[in-house]
């Protein structure tokens, strides 16, 4: 089994957060620390640590991640000016929290892909 992270706390709602979506099988949520004027950070349900760890049976749950980033995209009204989508895998990637999740970034021109 893999390990959990603070992700499964905000989705058994052990913790607060601001969270805009969930079903049985992903939840998204505000990022705490909002590195655009919008900054949502979709999850499965489930414990995937990394990008490394899908599996074939995770196809449907990581489909949905798309799903409903288009849908809260509409909601955050920046789906005609657009927006970026990150998954960040190991210390390289710049991934923090060992729990997949797909950020949703926009609301205001985001720039280059790479920065730093
Ligand atoms: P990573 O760097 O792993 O791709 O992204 C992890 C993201 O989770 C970061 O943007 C960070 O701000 C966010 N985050 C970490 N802990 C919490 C938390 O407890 N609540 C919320 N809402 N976001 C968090």
């Amino acid at each position: 089994m893999a390990e959990e992270t603070i992700f499964s706390k905000i989705i058994r709602k052990e913790i607060p957060s601001d969270i805009l979506y969930q079903d049985e099988l992903v939840t998204a949520f505000r990022d705490i620390s909002p590195r655009a004027p919008t900054h949502v950070v979709i999850i499965p349900n489930k414990v995937i640590p990394t990008v490394n760890d899908i599996e074939e049976d995770d196809e449907v749950t990581l489909g949905r991640l798309f799903t409903v980033a288009r849908k809260l995209a509409k909601q955050e009204g920046i789906a005609e000016d657009g927006y970026r989508l990150i998954m960040n895998c190991n210390s390289h990637g710049g991934q923090e929290v060992y729990h997949i999740h797909m950020h949703l970034l926009g609301g205001k021109p985001l720039g280059p892909l790479l920065m730093g």
